[in-house]
């Protein structure tokens, strides 16, 4: 069984909310499946709409474009897959059971990445359940992935991932292990009184990684630039040397705008699902694309104003100990072999930075003075749906350059109401 790299202190029990199902997601099939389902008369058990008690009128398996010889669910009117009950109950799990749900939902919301010598499983902060990190620890069900990666490796197979640090840069699964090593270091840096300076300690990986990806540094031979980041990385991971301070540039604050209007217009497309950019959401997305560059008055229910007077200090234990998590994880997962290892981190902050501006939003639409933990909780998910964007497309190609590079860590470990208050 090939070895599966996790992150040990996740746990996850399907809480079965029923979210996953809702997210006017691609559920893709194999022909197999799909064989299987028709034969079983799955006709019978789809529904159209969210009320709909109409059923075995459409065929509820369609072609999904780009994937010759596999399908998709049909959505309902509402975006969410016809199959799910009015009791968030999957009906294919409820009259063929749980194994022989489609293998897609399965995994869900495990993601395995195969790459040199073994596979990492990484779990999505889409699912409330990981976010809050509740039940089983998925160290304990690792054997049962292993089935599932075997599964998946067959129905689905894809090449190996290798390892960048930024693009065009190779480097080896050693040398990305301890830059992991090095990062989980400088994240759990704690002070002479135990308190664990989340802001610092994200610029302090600023800091190094900025060092790291500098011309003279990436140019370095293999073994050379392995000794240095083992060198200079265990040296600065141990130092209590206060870290660096910087601010984000100008044009990282303007890419960062454009990375909020990118969640903004994804949470837009999922909320009018169908077809097509029709005109009334196209004029939403014009008006949100004003409003987040601070030209523009409140769109429906979003205001980012709103969240300008709201603190995002991390005191609040709940509120520290979830941004843990999240980086914690990002930190575990690197190397995925999907994109540099650089890209990678960036990218989960940049969508952290943006959890934060919603959960802040949302706290003063509420008249608090403080995130929560739930407005954070809230935030994460209206902002994790963008991290499904397949790395190798155009869209996600995007998507990282609006991160701004390291200026997204910068942001972060400056006072981050700063990122919607436009510098
Ligand atoms: S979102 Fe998570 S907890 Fe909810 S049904 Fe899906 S996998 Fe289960
Ligand atoms: S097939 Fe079942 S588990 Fe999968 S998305 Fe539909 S309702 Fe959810």
């Amino acid at each position: 069984m090939v070895a599966l790299r996790h992150y040990a202190e996740q746990r996850f029990t399907c809480a079965q909310c029923g979210r996953c199902c809702r997210r006017g997601w691609d559920i893709a099939l194999t022909a197999g499946e799909v064989d299987g389902y028709r034969k079983a008369g799955a006709a019978a058990w789809y529904t159209e709409t969210d009320t709909g008690t109409e059923t075995g009128t459409v065929d509820p398996f369609e072609p999904l474009s780009g994937h010759a010889g596999h399908f998709r669910i049909r959505k309902r009117a509402d975006g969410a897959c016809g199959f799910l009950s009015a009791e968030n109950r999957c009906r294919i799990h409820e009259q063929l059971g749980g194994a022989r749900k489609p293998l897609t939902c399965r995994l869900f919301p495990f993601r395995f990445h195969p790459v040199e010598g073994k596979a990492v499983v990484s779990a999505s902060f889409c699912c409330p359940t990981v976010v809050a990190s509740e039940g089983e620890p998925v160290t304990a069900q690792i054997r049962a992935l292993g089935g599932l990666y075997n599964e998946w490796a067959r129905t689905y197979p894809e090449p190996k991932g290798s390892f960048e640090l930024v693009a065009g840069r190779a480097v080896s699964g050693a040398t990305v292990a301890t830059l992991r090593d090095v990062l989980r270091t400088m994240l759990d840096h704690a002070d002479g009184e135990g308190r664990v300076d989340l802001r610092a300690n994200v610029r302090r990986i600023a800091g190094f990684v900025d060092d790291l990806t500098r011309h003279r540094v990436v140019k370095l031979a293999p073994e050379r630039f392995a000794e240095y980041l083992e060198l200079t990385g265990r040296y600065a991971a141990a130092s209590d040397r206060p870290s660096a301070e910087r601010r984000a540039s100008a044009v990282g604050r303007v890419l960062s705008r454009g990375f909020l209007f990118a969640v903004l217009a994804a949470r837009e497309q999922l909320r009018s699902p169908g077809p097509g950019m029709r005109l009334g959401l196209r004029a939403r997305l014009v008006r949100l694309l004003a409003h987040t560059h601070g030209v523009g008055s409140a769109v429906g229910d979003v205001d980012l104003r709103a969240g300008r007077l709201v603190s995002r200090g991390f005191e609040d234990p709940a509120v520290h100990g979830l941004v843990h998590h999240y980086l914690r994880a990002t930190v575990e997962d690197l190397g995925t072999g999907r994109r540099p290892v650089v890209d990678e981190l960036v990218m989960a902050v940049a969508l952290l930075n943006a959890a934060l501006a919603f959960a802040a939003m949302r706290a003063g639409q509420a008249g608090r003075a403080a995130i929560d933990v739930a407005a954070l909780t809230e935030g994460l998910l209206e902002t994790m749906d963008l991290a499904h964007a397949e790395p190798g497309g155009v869209y996600a190609r995007v998507l990282v350059s609006l991160a701004g590079g390291l200026d997204a860590l910068w942001m972060f470990g400056e006072a981050t109401e700063k990122i919607d208050r436009h510098g």
